[in-house]
């Protein structure tokens, strides 16, 4: 089997999660598919609003329809998608799931525009996520000053109302490089309700990147300002895939983290260098390895294609 659907289900069932991968140039790209190749893990990659308008959508697809021809077993998908407009447009491109994100609106207005995404995309077999909560911090075009959890009880509303096919939920991850300033933890009670009233729901992860300590020494020790930045610590990640229902992980942060400390590194050590390749290869090998490890270590989805 091969369509994302089959891997949701088998996720799952088996407790692991899919890395929803973003990348924004064909090396962050490259850097993505050769780790889920080396590993045998489905995976999705993520392309956003800003990534689309970055790239521009002709290059941002065909890149990732090359690299679904080479491994099959990842499935493009867009994030954050924050009108019907664009979701559309997605669904007509030929992705394979899209987010709708109204999560800025009030809860009937969410329900309104998840729905009508929804039954767009359904009629192309194009899954849909939702998101209901607030996760705070700053990816793109999506920001929020502050965390408002999922209410578990709209939850089940939501879903039901939708017919979304998966739900982001706020259980205190956050958007960005700058995660925490106090303690770090995640709400599993909360997760906990909603998988009472939503048995069997596949659940989304977003703001989940670990922030790695060496990385952003890496990008310090080589003229970066990053003082204070502070991710979801792995072993809570690990335990909303091995003991709840949370099959798709994004990440963002910690790719844009990789790719920077190589090319920060490189510039700095060889400042004769002018050649793009000769900081963009490095950067790219980093993001192999530190998604390698995600796979194997956290989402748990080695050899499973
Ligand atoms: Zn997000």
């Amino acid at each position: 089997m091969n369509n994302l659907k089959y891997y949701i289900d088998k996720a799952l069932k088996e407790h692991f999660a899919l890395g929803a991968m973003n990348f924004n140039n064909m090396e962050s790209l490259q850097g993505i598919m050769q780790a889920c190749i080396n590993t045998k893990a489905p995976a999705i990659i993520s392309i956003s609003e800003g990534a689309l308008s970055y790239m521009g959508e002709d290059f941002a697809v065909g890149l990732a329809k090359i690299c679904k021809e080479k491994f099959p077993y990842l499935f493009l998908h867009l994030d954050h998608g924050k009108s019907f407009e664009v979701c559309k447009r997605a669904v007509d491109l030929g992705f394979d799931s899209v987010m709708i994100d109204g999560s800025g609106l009030s809860f009937k207005e969410n329900i309104a525009l998840t729905k009508k995404v929804c039954e767009y995309a359904h009629k192309f077999d194009v899954l849909v996520e939702g998101e209901l909560g607030q996760i705070k911090g700053i990816e793109d075009n999506v920001s929020s000053a502050s965390q408002h959890y999922t209410d578990p009880i709209k939850a089940k509303e939501f879903v039901e109302k939708t017919d979304v096919d998966t739900l982001a939920v706020a259980i205190g991850t956050s958007h960005g490089a700058y995660k925490y300033s106090g303690k770090q933890t995640l709400r599993f009670d909360i997760l906990e309700e909603i998988e009472k009233l939503l048995p069997n729901f596949p659940l989304v992860l977003h703001g989940a990147s670990t922030v790695d300590e060496e990385l952003v020494d890496t990008i310090n020790d080589f003229g970066g300002e990053l003082e204070k930045a502070v991710g979801i610590p792995k072993e809570l990640l690990q335990k909303a895939v091995k003991e709840h229902n949370i099959i798709k992980i994004n990440t963002d942060t910690d790719i844009r983290l990789a790719m920077t400390s190589k090319v920060r590194q490189v510039l700095m050590q060889e400042p004769k260098e002018f050649d793009p390749r000769k900081y963009l290869k490095p950067g790219r090998e980093k993001i192999t390895e530190i998604i390698t490890d995600k796979i194997n270590n956290i989402f748990f989805a080695n050899n499973q294609i």
